[in-house]
């Protein structure tokens, strides 16, 4: 029931491309070599043809392999407890960026350019013997993109509002996008150093947007903050890993890795620079990955709080990863094979696929100019 294309087809079976064209034209058929045929068609064409087919086509080598990767299932025992992965949500201006700052110890928000991010960092941050990981995207479109492309990441939403503002559009609309994503919310309610800010008036909004503050008896932790003076910061980490043990988030560091592409960039000197997190797994240099149209063996590895080159990189871990050929786009899934050439052939019948959709405007590839704290 999967459509193949005129390429495929003819790869598959054996057959010229010119003859296959002829046959579908003697059939009234004008296509391209990239265009789909049908199942119907496929067979009409093979007894034309005088070709025995069993239509599994190029894609079925893809679903094959890669099903069986997403369901392996990791037994109990070799599962173990993995950072939440926790992504900051809410109006421009309230705080995310700085937070993140705070949290981590540095300043990137005076470094913006027009104090906007421009970038999606992600960070793993060490707590104790634990340790939260942080994403923090320019705007909730890229939290929004990656969950419609299926790459679900985030285990916990903290929805930044900034108490003199209060609950604003963007935040109302991150308030959804959290909710569609079934994740829990954390709210930070930011700012608090300011002078008059009134907490009570910004929780009875909350309240009317079903996210009941837990000191009014509902279930949503309201931490107040200051990334200015830190307040509250720490308090915001233990409620995160509070919530990260009740979810007992866990994962199998032994198996292969595999996880999803937060942003990538074509450098000129140094390749394909792509910003991945290991979702399960480990992931290591010298594996090969296929990662959207993209394949390719890891050649080095940075982490990228440190900046430090790292050998491998375990589950909940962000890196910045070289040795891909092309720069993947956000939300595509990578995972490990054990065979360059499968994964060439994969990542190129997805990039058939997507230069298809392209032409037909579908496919909206992600860029960016230049890339934040490599
Ligand atoms: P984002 O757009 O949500 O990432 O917000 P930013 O982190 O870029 O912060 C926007 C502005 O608010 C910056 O000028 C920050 O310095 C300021 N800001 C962020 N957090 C606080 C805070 O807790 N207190 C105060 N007074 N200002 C803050
Ligand atoms: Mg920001």
């Amino acid at each position: 029931e999967l459509p193949c294309t005129v390429r495929s087809f003819c790869e598959a079976a054996g057959v010229a491309v010119p003859d296959l064209m002829k046959t579908l034209m003697g059939m009234g058929m004008m296509l391209n070599i990239n265009a789909d045929i049908d199942l119907e068609t496929a067979e009409l064409v093979a007894t034309e043809l005088g070709v025995d087919i069993e239509l599994k086509a190029s894609e079925t080598l893809e679903d094959e392999l890669i099903t069986q990767i997403e369901e392996h299932e990791d037994e109990a025992e070799s599962l173990v407890a993995r950072a939440p992965i926790v992504t900051f949500l809410g109006h421009v201006d309230h705080g995310k960026t700085s937070l993140l700052d705070n949290l981590i110890g540095i300043n990137v928000v005076k470094g913006e350019a027009g104090g906007i991010t421009q970038h999606i960092r992600a960070y793993k941050v060490p707590k104790g013997d634990r340790a939260v990981t942080f994403v923090d995207t320019p705007g909730h479109e890229a939290f929004t993109e990656m969950r419609a492309r299926g790459a679900n990441v985030t285990d916990i939403a903290v929805l930044v509002v900034a108490a003199d503002d209060g609950i604003m559009p963007q935040t109302e609309e991150a308030i959804s996008h959290a909710k569609a994503a079934n994740v829990p919310i954390v709210v930070a309610l930011n700012k608090i150093d300011l002078e008059g800010v009134d907490a009570n008036r910004v929780m009875t909004q909350l309240t009317e947007h079903q996210l009941t503050p837990s000191e009014w008896g509902g279930d949503v932790e309201v931490v107040r903050t200051s990334a200015t003076t830190g307040e509250g910061m720490d308090e915001l980490l233990e409620t995160l890993l509070t919530i990260a043990e009740l979810n007992e988030y866990s994962a199998n560091p032994k198996r292969s890795a595999l996880g999803v592409c937060l942003e990538s960039e074509q450098h000129g000197d140094r390749g394909v620079v792509a910003k991945v997190v290991v979702q399960n797994g480990t992931l290591r240099v010298g594996d090969i990955l296929v990662c959207g149209p993209a394949h390719g063996r890891v050649r080095a590895m940075k982490d990228t709080l440190t900046g430090k080159a790292i050998k491998e990189a375990g589950p909940s871990t962000p890196v910045s990863l070289f040795g891909l050929d092309k720069p993947p786009g956000a939300g595509d899934r990578f995972h490990v094979l054990s065979d360059i050439t499968q994964a060439r052939e994969i990542a190129g019948s997805r990039d058939d696929e997507s230069s298809r959709q392209s032409l037909s405007g579908i496919t909206t590839k992600v860029s960016f100019d230049n890339f934040q704290e490599m």
